[in-house]
């Protein structure tokens, strides 16, 4: 059996960290494909599917440090990665600051209000406690708790950017001080981009 995938958290959010879950979105036109499955050495000329299977998703939230539960399912992956796109579509609107899909924002608030039920308080041994979650699906759990970090996102996007690179196309939150962070990842499509530089300062 080969090992978990290894996810890229280095976003500053756990909404952008799922939403990055598929690579390669600048080459989206075609349909997504596992990671993986592409030719051999080649370059991939479709959308990258990082979350592939249930077991990925696992792998993705106890990264993020959503805990460990049961093996989620297929439904829920299904559920997840639905999910997923539709946040991605409504960062891409904030981005770009074109008015959203009505089905997407209906889903993210459907998530909040569903993230919210759970987040109540009890009167336990002389103090107020929050309310113990109760054994949520792994699934909801992200939902819930991307769709919190996304709604703060959505509310400010002041440091909200995509990838410089066209066929990276995550996005990343730019935390530098001079605001100038063009990379998801230096080490990623900011070395690639040299390379190519470089390249064609050569050819010159
Ligand atoms: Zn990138």
């Amino acid at each position: 059996m080969s090992a978990d995938p290894k996810f890229f958290f280095d976003t500053g959010s756990l909404a952008l960290a799922l939403v990055d879950t598929v690579g390669a979105r600048g080459r989206s036109g075609a349909a997504l494909r596992s990671a993986g499955s592409g030719q051999p050495g080649g370059v991939p000329r479709q959308s990258i599917e990082h979350l592939s299977s249930p077991r990925a998703l696992a792998a993705w939230a106890r990264q993020a440090g959503l805990g460990t539960g049961p093996r989620p399912s297929p439904i829920e992956l299904r559920q997840v990665q639905a999910f997923r796109e539709a946040v991605h579509r409504l960062l891409r609107a904030a981005l770009e600051k074109n008015p959203p899909q009505p089905r997407d924002l209906a889903r993210l608030n459907r998530a909040l209000a569903q993230g919210e039920a759970r987040a109540g308080v009890v009167w336990h041994r002389g103090a107020f406690a929050p309310l113990p979650p109760r054994p949520a699906r792994l699934a909801d759990l992200v939902r819930s708790r991307v769709a919190a970090d996304a709604r703060a996102l959505l509310l400010d996007p002041s440091a909200l950017r995509a990838c410089a690179d066209p066929e990276c196309g995550w996005l990343f939150l730019d935390r530098s001080q001079a605001r100038r962070r063009r990379w998801c990842s230096m080490a990623e499509c900011g070395n690639r981009a040299k390379a190519r530089r470089f390249r064609a300062s050569v050819r010159k």
